[in-house]
């Protein structure tokens, strides 16, 4: 629209004129904003063309004005032409005249008289024309000037209210509108439109000047070229007039459109769009109206890749929020199994599918272990092929490792669509691996019935699912395999356990299990104020039965027995294996002692019946000691061990038989004990031999020295003859150690001669059963071994001897005698032997028992009887020893009553050999 301004401008010319030429026919005609015309501005009289198309009989002469700058006058005298053009319009003659100012012609002003007037323009009216046309030009640059400047703040207002818009606004279908009605401020257009590039074409988002029907109708201008120009040409394009025959005459509204006015949307030097103007009017548009478009179309443009970006951001948030859902999704399990199913009902929500399916990579083989939407599924899990062996896409996606995409998979792949297991109408295909680090595992994939539905978009996301699928089936492998090792590892603890605890053969407890056990009894025992019962069992026998059955017969027999055992008894009680054919059982909560020996009969009764081993029949019977907290022991290993006792007792007496546990028992036990040991003190060479000497009383000097024998045994340490020679002489070891004796002392007696010291006589302890058993023969040899004078030997023998057996005793002592060999009665005193049976022995000395001496001078009972003896003895002509003798107050009466020696601790205690040769015979050999 013309600025008011300049119209006002023009009517006062047009007015002015007709004053002074005294004519109402005028006009003025302007040039385009285009530049490219000049066109009819406003008229009065007959020269108003307003509704005409162009200037009618003025067209040319007014085109000649704005080219020459000159003026020109038409008259009917003229030339033909111009005379027949006024005529037919009535007119005498035409003056127009340029509107010139600044140096350039902005339009013209013509005016005419008409045929009635019969004037012309003469030199004086052209002179009175041009003044006021100067007049007016000025007035009309200046209204031009004020226009522009009054269009460019309008301009400025106009852009603020555009951007603002879109500050207000984010949505495209506010602020694109908001931005053609602002443009329409500054721009004179009957239709706009902000259209896109899409593809090879133009897409309208925006658009004014189109009825509502009309809009969709407006995506037909993507057929005109224009757009496509636009779309590659970053100038704007201004196009008019443009002709009613040109494409769009099929929109009615758009043929009347005579401007165009085209600017491209720019982003980041990307044209994606145009901004265009159309007007009904020709040659609207110029490079002012271009540059003012071009400031919108940038609005447009910013409005435009603002909402882009940020529907992008809200896609990519969105994309973020299902991932993330997903991912919470997956790690709500650890469970392999659940993962798998996790990751296709998670997927679906990511990436919509019609199929999908789960693969993992072992090697070069893919394997199906999840889908979704396939025919007969359960057939198909588990199935794997040869990655590279097959035709298929999955090939391409475990290759490249990359997202695959397949807008028509049967296409691509012949195999893909004859898939039975598939629905027949699959189209699309999107594959991606599943990458844990850069370490693929599988790969996942989905199928969809439409083709071409999976986009880069699709397989972005899909890519993002699959990074954490993977990391959600890794976690559940571990977590796996770390279930898998802590199995193991119970496992191997369990059988462990059981290794402490049972034992291997018979699956009883062992001797740990059963310790715990019998603990516990006694403490709930003892709590409870029970009794607890320990049957100790040994097999009679087993070693025989192992040894000609052999050794796997053997174990079978003793499970067996366990079982049998386990049987016989409640559940409560325990039964153990020891270890070899050793078993206990062990009862808690007895009531009384008789309770325990009704189970040891039970288990005794238990083995009447054979044991069937190898498809025979074996009896084997059993050895049972039983010890009861709390009567034989407070502990567990006390009362182990007098069960254990009470069982070797059993077992001596003949087997196959119980006993309870007594104090005898451990005596005869350890008897049994000392008693094996003892059958090998000789050949281990354990026993040895001390020496005590006899001292004169009155010389003082020794006469001679008595041999006494130890066992050095390998536990107790040293055994004194109290404690095994009454044993031995049970047994009958004694004669073997006797013998020993005497050619050990024999031996040491002669060595100490060789040594030489002066010969001394050396005394030998003689018991009852070396008597009978070839005494003589023993003491020759003897004698011959070492070479010793038989003089030089003394045999000492107790009274109880003489008394037991006389007759045999005197022939072996009178032949001993008649050998030159010294005997002497040991112990005298307390065998009530009569003087009468001692007169027919013949004797050399006679001791006097330890008991007689130990309580003198005090006891004067012992005094007289020492006195006695002493007296008795002088009178057989036999010498006196008195043993024992400890004091010197003991020493002092023997010697005052005539005993001629004594032999004690006073003196000198027994000695090893060398011992007693350093103490008494350090004064050299006599
Ligand atoms: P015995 O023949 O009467 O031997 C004397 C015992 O008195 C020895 O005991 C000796 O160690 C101990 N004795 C020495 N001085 C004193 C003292 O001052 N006071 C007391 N109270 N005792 C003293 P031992 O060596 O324990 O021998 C015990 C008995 O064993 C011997 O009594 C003897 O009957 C027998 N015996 C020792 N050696 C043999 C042997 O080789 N063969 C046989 N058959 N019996 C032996
Ligand atoms: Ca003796
Ligand atoms: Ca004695």
């Amino acid at each position: 629209m013309t600025p008011p301004d300049l119209i006002n401008v023009l009517t006062s010319v047009l007015t002015q004129a007709s004053q002074v030429l005294h004519t109402p026919h005028g006009f003025v005609a302007l040039v385009t904003p285009d530049r490219e015309a000049v066109a009819f501005e406003m008229g009065t009289g007959d020269l108003d063309f307003l509704g005409h198309e162009g200037l009618g009989p003025c067209a040319d002469v007014t085109e000649q004005v704005w080219r020459s700058g000159r003026p020109v006058v038409m008259d009917t005298d003229g030339p033909p032409e111009e005379a027949s053009a006024l005529a037919g319009a009535r007119l005498r003659a035409v003056a127009v005249v340029p509107l010139r100012a600044g140096g350039r012609t902005a339009g013209v002003l013509g005016m005419a008289y008409d045929a009635d007037a019969d004037r012309t323009f003469g030199t004086a009216e052209l002179e009175q024309l041009c003044g006021l046309c100067h007049l007016a030009a000025i007035a009309l640059e200046s209204a031009r000037l004020y226009a522009q400047e009054k269009r460019s703040v309008a301009l400025a207002e106009r852009l603020q209210a555009s951007a603002q818009a879109i500050n207000q606004s984010l949505d495209l279908d506010v602020v694109l509108p908001a931005i053609l009605d602002q443009l329409r401020e500054v721009i004179d257009y009957d239709s706009s439109t902000i259209q896109l590039v899409d593809g090879p074409r133009m897409r309208v988002i925006a658009a004014r000047g189109f009825a509502p029907d009309e809009i969709g109708r407006v995506r037909l201008l993507a057929e005109y070229p224009y757009n496509e120009l636009l779309a590659t040409c970053s100038e704007p394009i201004i196009e008019g007039p443009v002709p009613s025959t040109h494409l769009w005459r099929m929109e009615p509204h758009l043929s009347a459109s005579r401007s165009n006015l085209g600017v491209p949307l720019v982003v980041r030097d990307r044209i994606i769009g145009a901004l265009t103007v159309d007007s009904h009017k020709p040659n609207r548009y110029g490079a002012d109206d271009a540059r003012t478009a071009m400031a919108f179309g940038r609005h447009a443009a910013a409005a435009i890749e603002h909402a882009r970006l940020l529907a992008s951001e809200r896609a990519a948030r969105h994309h973020a929020e299902r991932l993330r859902a997903a991912t919470q999704a997956l790690s709500s399990t650890i469970d392999l199994q659940e993962v798998f199913a996790l990751i296709l009902s998670e997927l679906r929500k990511v990436v919509p599918y019609d199929s999908a399916s789960v693969q993992q990579l072992t090697g070069q083989r893919l394997e199906l272990i999840g889908g979704h939407g396939f025919r007969n599924l359960p057939n198909l899990i588990g199935l794997s092929f040869d990655v590279l062996a097959e035709d298929n896409p999955n090939r391409e996606v475990v290759r490249t490792r990359a997202p695959v995409i397949l807008t028509d998979a049967p296409a691509s792949y012949p195999n893909f669509g004859t898939d039975p297991h598939r629905e027949a109408d699959i189209h699309s295909w999107l594959g991606v691996p599943l990458l844990f680090g850069d370490r693929l595992i599988g790969m996942l994939s989905v199928d969809s019935k439409q083709p071409g539905f999976y986009t880069a978009e699709h397989a972005g996301m899909a890519l993002s699912f699959a990074a954490q699928a993977a990391i959600a089936i890794e976690n559940a492998r571990l977590f796996a395999a770390a279930q898998r090792e802590l199995a193991e590892r119970k496992e191997a603890q369990q059988r462990l356990n059981y290794l402490a605890n049972f034992d291997p053969v018979t699956g009883l407890a062992n001797r740990t299990l059963l310790g715990d056990r019998l603990g516990q009894a006694l403490a709930t025992a003892r709590r409870e104020n029970k009794l607890v019962g320990i049957l100790f069992l040994d097999l009679d026998r087993f070693k025989m039965i192992n040894d000609t059955l052999g050794h796997a017969a053997g174990d079978q027999l003793l499970k067996a027995v366990g079982q049998r055992l386990k049987h016989t008894v409640r559940e409560g009680d325990t039964v153990a294996r020891m270890g070899g054919d050793e078993f206990t059982l062990v009862l808690p909560q007895l009531d009384t002692v008789e309770d325990s020996e009704r189970v040891a009969e039970k288990v005794s009764d238990a083995f009447a019946r054979p044991f069937v081993i190898d498809g025979r029949e074996v009896f084997v019977s059993t050895s049972i000691g039983v010890s009861l907290f709390p009567s034989d022991g407070a502990d567990l290993e006390v009362l182990l061990s007098n069960a254990d006792a009470a069982m070797y007792w059993a077992k001596g007496q003949g087997g196959n038989m119980h006993r309870f546990f007594t104090t005898d028992i451990v005596r005869a036990v350890e008897r049994l004990d000392i008693e094996s040991d003892m059958r090998h003190a000789l050949d281990r060479s354990e026993l040895l031999l001390h020496y005590q000497p006899l001292v004169n009383l009155c010389t003082g000097r020794v006469v001679g020295v008595e041999s006494l024998m130890r066992w050095r045994h390998p536990r107790r340490g040293l055994v004194l003859p109290d404690d095994f020679v009454p044993l031995a002489e049970e047994t009958g070891l004694i004669v073997p150690f006797g013998a020993w004796a005497l050619g050990e002392a024999c031996r040491q007696g002669m060595a100490w001669q060789l040594a030489g010291f002066a010969p001394l006589r050396v005394s030998v302890n003689v018991s009852a059963r070396q008597l009978s058993a070839n005494l003589v023969k023993t003491v020759k040899s003897a004698l011959t071994d070492s070479g010793l004078k038989p003089s030089c030997l003394l045999l000492e023998i107790t009274e109880s001897i003489l008394v037991q057996n006389p007759e045999a005793a005197i022939s072996t002592l009178r032949e001993l005698n008649a050998l030159g060999v010294a005997l002497a009665i040991d112990d005298f005193g307390v065998g009530y032997s009569s003087l009468s049976q001692l007169k027919r022995f013949p004797f050399d000395m006679l001791k006097i028992d330890q008991s007689f001496v130990r309580d003198i001078p005090d006891d004067s009972n012992d005094a007289a009887i020492v006195t006695a003896i002493i007296a008795m003895a002088h009178a057989l002509g036999v010498s006196v020893v008195a043993e024992g003798v400890e004091t010197t107050a003991q020493r002092a009466l023997l010697k005052e009553r005539g005993c001629d020696a004594i032999q004690g601790r006073l003196v000198c205690p027994p000695l090893t050999a060398a011992e007693l040769a350093a103490a008494f015979f350090d004064h050299g050999p006599q």
